[in-house]
């Protein structure tokens, strides 16, 4: 199939190159030509603008992009894609954006004749390598089904989460909770170890217990409890706290909109946006722990 693909960072780059390795035709656009060069030495050509994607014959357009400014620009703009592309041709972003702007550019592609699914993901710039990602999917059950075939050669769980702007509502509902868990762990680990407990031993008591979490049992933020958590390696690699707390504020701003308190997750919210303050955004969001260890 002939594939246009735009955005090629961190998690969009291994996307396009499994769909290469997939044995697809790629066309893709992006604003950093080191980003397009890797792509374009696996065997993808390049256009000069989201409009010249749009004109060439691409079946289907795949974006993953920063925020919602950028993929409003994408496929609103007077040079993006709506504006130059035929109908028919199908449409995914994969962008984490908020649920109503997914909305809206939804509803302006299906007004053009493009039908349009929302499918963020979870799983890391590890997933998007190993193509094991988890897609939430939102948009009607004919596209989902048609897109199926595509999002799984760069994920191994694709969930129709529901209607256009679902796949959001879905991402940002479970980023808050493991944003707020994630503090929850690191404030019952430090204050068992302050009262003089072992961390090993707690995590364990924990893990078999009614704290147990994803936060706990595979990603304990307390050094020493796992060998495979960014714990154990400074906090380095995993999932950044700038990008928790990207996403922490669309789940406020998504709460805003439909006048639904978020208590735990504006607390997180600031507790993330602290740590980040003092120089900490690039470390692994667990890191988070830092904030309560007396020794630190
Ligand atoms: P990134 O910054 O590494 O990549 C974004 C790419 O988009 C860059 O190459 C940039 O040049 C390009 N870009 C920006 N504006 C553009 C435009 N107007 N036209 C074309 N290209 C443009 O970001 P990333 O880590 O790949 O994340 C992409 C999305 O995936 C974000 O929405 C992020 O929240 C989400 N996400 C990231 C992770 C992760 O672990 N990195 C995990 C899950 C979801």
């Amino acid at each position: 199939m002939h594939i246009g693909f735009l955005g090629l960072g961190n998690m969009g780059g291994p996307m396009a190159l499994n769909l290469i390795k997939a044995g697809h035709q790629l066309t893709v656009f992006d604003l950093s030509q080191s980003a397009t060069a890797q792509l374009v030495e696996a065997g993808a050509q390049t256009v000069a603008s989201p409009a010249a994607l749009a004109q060439s014959e691409v079946e289907i357009i795949i974006s993953m992009l920063p925020a919602a400014a950028h993929v409003k620009s994408v496929y609103l703009g007077a040079d993006g894609l709506l504006a130059n592309l035929k109908a028919g041709v199908r449409l995914i972003d994969s962008s984490t954006i908020d649920p109503l702007s997914a909305r809206e550019v939804a509803a302006a592609a299906a007004k053009n004749g493009n039908p349009m699914l929302d499918a963020p993901v979870s799983g890391g710039t590890g997933g998007a390598a190993a193509g094991t990602l988890t897609f939430m999917v939102g948009g009607s059950q004919t596209d989902f089904e048609q897109a199926h075939e595509i999002l799984s050669v760069m994920g191994k769980n694709i969930v129709h989460c529901g209607a256009s702007g679902n796949g959001q509502v879905a991402k940002v509902a479970n980023n808050m909770l493991l944003g707020i868990s994630m503090i929850g762990v690191a404030e019952a680990m430090t204050l068992g170890v302050s009262l003089g407990m072992d961390a090993k031993v707690l995590a364990g008591i924990i893990n078999t217990s009614s704290g147990r979490c994803w936060s706990s049992d595979t990603y304990n933020p307390f050094p020493g409890v796992l060998d495979t958590a960014p714990a154990a390696r400074g906090y380095s690699g995993g999932f950044g706290t700038d990008l928790m707390l990207k996403d922490l504020g669309l789940a406020s701003e998504a709460a805003k909109q439909v006048g639904q308190p978020v208590i735990l997750g504006a607390l997180a919210q600031q507790l993330y946006q602290s740590f980040s303050a003092q120089g900490n955004g690039g470390l692994d969001f667990s890191a988070i722990i830092n904030l309560y260890r007396k020794d630190t």
